[in-house]
């Protein structure tokens, strides 16, 4: 349900007539992306007892993300990490595709920040080798190009590499973080209005 005014009794109302989710608008993008994915997760309870989904429940499961980032520019990774910990996500910073491959086989990541040119290996060879290694696993980690500026075909090229979405370069605050936090998990626990 996507509503302009909410009024006492919505959540009640929505609960009796088997309403689910329930949306102030306008809606934000990362908002009805995180409210789908809760909706779709096989983990969610669907039955006429579980809680109504709702903007404040999304937020407050927000989690802590621990993201790869792979950007070899140290004023462009210093930003990116500072922007990431002050939002509260936990960051492991390398400088180079290969190092970002590495560092995924030896812990676990919710998300990689891949920068496209870097030396060693790029960003898109990077996503091409980590996609192949997770044809074994069965895994499939979100990869979140940042593109200075991109061209669209630079774009295309992520996509194509394996990667699930792009950022553009200088990073834009809002962009990032509705991006990023799209691709976090929804959450088991549910809270009720
Ligand atoms: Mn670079």
């Amino acid at each position: 349900m996507l509503t302009s005014a909410g009024l006492r009794g919505d959540a009640a109302r929505c609960r009796k007539l088997g309403i689910r989710a329930y949306l102030p608008k306008p809606v934000k993008q990362s908002d009805l992306l995180l409210c789908i994915r809760r909706l779709l997760d096989p983990q969610n309870p669907t039955e006429d007892s579980a809680p109504l989904v709702t903007v404040h429940s999304l937020h407050e499961a927000r989690r802590r993300l621990t993201i790869l980032l792979a950007e070899d520019n140290t004023v462009n990774q210093k930003l990116a990490v500072r922007l990431l910990e002050k939002r509260g996500h936990a960051v492991v910073a390398v400088e180079t595709g290969k190092a970002a491959v590495e560092a995924l086989a030896t812990r676990s990541f919710d998300l990689v920040l891949m920068d496209i040119q870097m030396p060693e290996m790029d960003g898109l060879e990077a996503t091409m080798v980590i996609r192949e290694g997770e044809k074994k696993t069965g895994r499939h980690i979100p990869i979140v190009a940042m593109t200075a500026n991109a061209m669209v075909g630079d774009k295309e090229q992520c996509l194509l590499a394996g990667m699930d979405a792009y950022v553009s370069k200088p990073l834009n605050i809002k962009q990032l973080f509705d991006i990023i936090e799209g691709f976090a998990p929804a959450p088991m626990e549910l809270s009720s209005v």
